[in-house]
């Protein structure tokens, strides 16, 4: 275990902002952000950023590929270029385990080669929680909030911040700040780990659990009466989707530039109603049908095909964001009692 004093953070993060590019969670218009730093930059106290880090490898919007047209030629410009190397600092531990679902999806084959470099020059550091909120239930799926996952691991106490490389790329990171660090036992991340587990035990959530979901109940779930009410009050306004840190779903679009096409991609929502618009007709008609695909993604299709993995990592803000107060756990735990 190595351990910096917290009045020396400024230093590390100068240090590692000198090598690579780092983001940190600053408060920005009333809500943390992760943010490029610059010398000074103070980090959020708050518990989690706004939107999640999922943002670094998959953008809102992203160029994927140019024409650009002169006569009857048509020259065809990738813009894709070799990603610098960078590290989010202070992603929570759902956030952290967001990226293994995103993982399973974007680099799967065929590989999408702009995540793919995204993700092999990002470096991940995450930041163990101390106060989880009432909406929190990572440990619903197994995540560890006390001691996340990351490419380094850190834990913020009253003094210091301690820190323990995971991976290659975290011992590459570290080694590139090592004159700044110094060896540490572990007694006060112990300490801090006990703490937190003695709160994330009282979280109004910590007995939820999907253990009814999966593939087995595949067309009992979707046949279930239940979706009806539960959709009733949707808006389809896709802020579930958007916040949430393992949603990836996207439109390609062409933009006219006047001598040419740019052709990207962007965030798409499930709950909108022209998510499945295809040439021959609408296969999802109503709110409901979009409601329910999205969180029998979740909760049923999405461990079906990857080893019982849930699409959910437990964040909890499309708990204190949706308009209507629904979430996924009001409607796993309103289709439960029916599997
Ligand atoms: S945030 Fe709430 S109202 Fe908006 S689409 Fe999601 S479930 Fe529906
Ligand atoms: S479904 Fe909700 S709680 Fe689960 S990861 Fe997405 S935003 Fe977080």
């Amino acid at each position: 275990m190595l351990k910096i004093s917290l009045g020396k953070l400024t230093d590390l993060f100068d240090a590692i902002a000198e090598k690579e590019a780092l983001y940190i969670p600053a408060d920005k218009a009333g809500v943390a952000q992760f943010t490029r730093y610059e010398n000074g930059l103070k980090m959020s106290d708050a518990l989690n950023t706004n939107r999640s880090a999922k943002d670094f490898f998959f953008p809102q919007i992203e160029n994927l590929v140019d024409f650009k047209v002169n006569g009857k030629n048509i020259e065809i410009i990738d813009p894709r270029t070799e990603q610098e190397d960078f590290v989010v600092f202070g992603v929570r531990g759902c956030d952290a385990r967001s990226f293994s679902v995103l993982d399973k999806v974007f680099l799967a084959n065929p590989v999408d080669s702009y995540y793919a470099n995204r993700r092999e020059h990002g470096t991940i550091v995450s930041m163990a929680c101390t106060r989880p909120a009432e909406t929190c239930f990572c440990g619903s799926f197994g995540i560890d909030a006390s001691d996340p996952e990351g490419d380094v691991t850190c834990w913020k106490t009253e003094d210091a911040l301690y820190l323990r490389a995971n991976t290659e790329k975290g011992e590459a990171l570290i080694e590139k700040v090592k004159p700044l660090l110094e060896e540490s036992d572990d007694a006060a991340v112990e300490a801090q780990k006990a703490a937190t587990k003695e709160i994330l035990g009282k979280l109004p959530l910590r007995s939820f659990t999907t253990e009814k979901f999966g593939g087995d109940v595949m067309m009992q779930a979707f046949n279930s009466d239940k979706w009806n009410s539960l959709s009733e009050s949707c808006l389809g306004c896709g802020t579930c989707t958007f916040v949430c840190p393992t949603c990836q779903c996207y439109d390609i679009r062409d933009f006219n530039t006047g001598n040419g096409i740019q052709r990207f991609r962007c965030w798409d929502s499930c709950m909108y109603s022209d998510f499945t618009q295809m040439a021959g007709g609408q296969p999802r008609l109503t709110q409901k049908e979009r409601f329910r695909q999205r969180f029998m993604h979740k909760l049923v299709y999405f461990p079906a095909n990857n080893n019982g993995e849930y699409g959910c990592v437990g964040c909890g803000r499309c708990l204190s964001k949706c308009p209507i107060s629904m979430n996924i756990v009001k409607v796993a735990k309103t289709l439960e009692g029916e599997l």
